[in-house]
């Protein structure tokens, strides 16, 4: 295997290409030639305008974690990061407050802000940023177009009874403390996939699903469409792995999600969410961790090959084991 595909969203997403990565330079995944090349379609839903300036979280966070500028310990941001923007904004009083826009992480934004002004897509944009970069992955967002998850929350003070809020208020802000009651992505029905990103999985030899957050990380780039098509399409085997471990996410707001698509917080749900291909889903095989053994008999029966691995992304080996499972799941003869 050569082309390898993932669809990813940040800091799991980001975490895995590590693993991903480490596991082609050393050799460790059978079957995966040496000098593979990967190619990353990032969400790009959770983007937001934010004083002026476009951020993109989920790109920013797999560049800047391929790139070894990311802050390890927050998982988000640069490292060595300072905060003068930030104060001076607060000293004059302007919202938002929650967003936390680090000084260097600005220099991104403006760059980014300024060449879509002048006309360049986000494609081209992020092409531009990772020259300093260097992620080792082909970056593509999965649309040049804008589109923008928003997510519904109960407000007694608001008429309705509810509030929509941007995602990354409801991340940020709100620290995902409150159920979502629905999740309303805006302006994907119109959104077009960014140049490159159906060839990339319709003319991959693996396509890789990591454990991003299935609704607002993959569900978002799914549901552009012609993505989910070309992905039911694909000569490539197609094989995710569970974000969820023990009826729970280990980072991140999965089980405050899941819940606003009918969707329940499992490892077996999920997989059964997203669907064999040979039944109108989107996967060949599902990887669940060893806690969610008890799920494999419903997976089988669905049509996945499914396995249950250790799927905790502790370090760069680790993270190797799994896609050297994911591989496996794939490689053998169909349950
Ligand atoms: P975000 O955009 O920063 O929220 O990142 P992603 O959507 O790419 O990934 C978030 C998901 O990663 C969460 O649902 C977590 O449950 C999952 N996740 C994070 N770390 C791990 C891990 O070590 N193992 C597994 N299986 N899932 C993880
Ligand atoms: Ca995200």
């Amino acid at each position: 295997m050569r082309e390898i595909t993932v669809l990813s969203g940040g800091m799991g997403g980001a975490r895995f290409l590590q693993g991903l990565l480490h596991g082609i330079a050393e050799g460790l995944l059978p079957g995966v030639a040496p000098d593979a090349r990967v190619t990353v379609v990032a969400n790009t839903a959770d983007d937001l305008w934010v004083h002026g300036l476009k951020v993109c979280p989920d790109l920013d966070t797999v560049m800047y974690t391929l790139g070894d500028g990311i802050d390890p310990e927050r998982g988000w941001g640069r490292r060595e990061e300072t905060w003068s923007v930030r104060t001076e904004l607060a000293e004059y009083g302007v919202e938002p407050t929650w967003f936390g826009l680090g000084d260097r992480d600005v220099a991104t934004h403006l760059v980014r802000t300024q060449m879509l002004d002048a006309g360049y897509p986000l494609s081209q944009v992020t092409e531009a940023l990772c020259r300093r970069w260097r992620p080792g992955v082909r970056l593509l967002p999965m649309s040049d177009d804008r589109v923008e998850t928003h997510v519904a929350i109960a407000d007694a003070e608001a008429p309705s009874g509810r509030r929509v809020v941007h995602f990354q208020e409801y991340w940020v802000r709100l620290r995902a403390s409150v159920p979502a009651e629905a999740v309303v992505v805006v302006g994907l029905d119109e959104a077009r996939p960014a140049p490159g990103v159906v060839e990339a999985v319709a003319e991959a030899d693996l396509v890789l699903v990591p454990p991003s957050n299935p609704v607002v990380s993959v569900g978002t780039i799914l549901g552009v469409p012609g993505i989910r098509e070309t992905l039911r399409a694909t000569a490539a085997p197609v094989v995710g792995l569970s974000p969820i471990v023990g009826g729970t996410h280990v980072r991140g707001m999965a089980a405050q999600v899941l819940p606003a698509i009918g969707v329940e917080v499992s490892a077996r749900a999920v997989g059964l969410h997203y669907g064999a291909r040979s039944a109108g889903g989107v996967l060949d095989g599902w990887l669940v961790d060893s806690a969610d053994a008890d799920a494999l008999p419903a997976l089988r029966e669905a049509g996945l090959a499914a396995e249950a691995v250790p799927l905790m992304m502790t370090d760069v080996d680790a993270t190797a084991r799994m896609v050297a499972a994911a591989l496996a799941l794939v490689a053998a003869p169909r349950p």
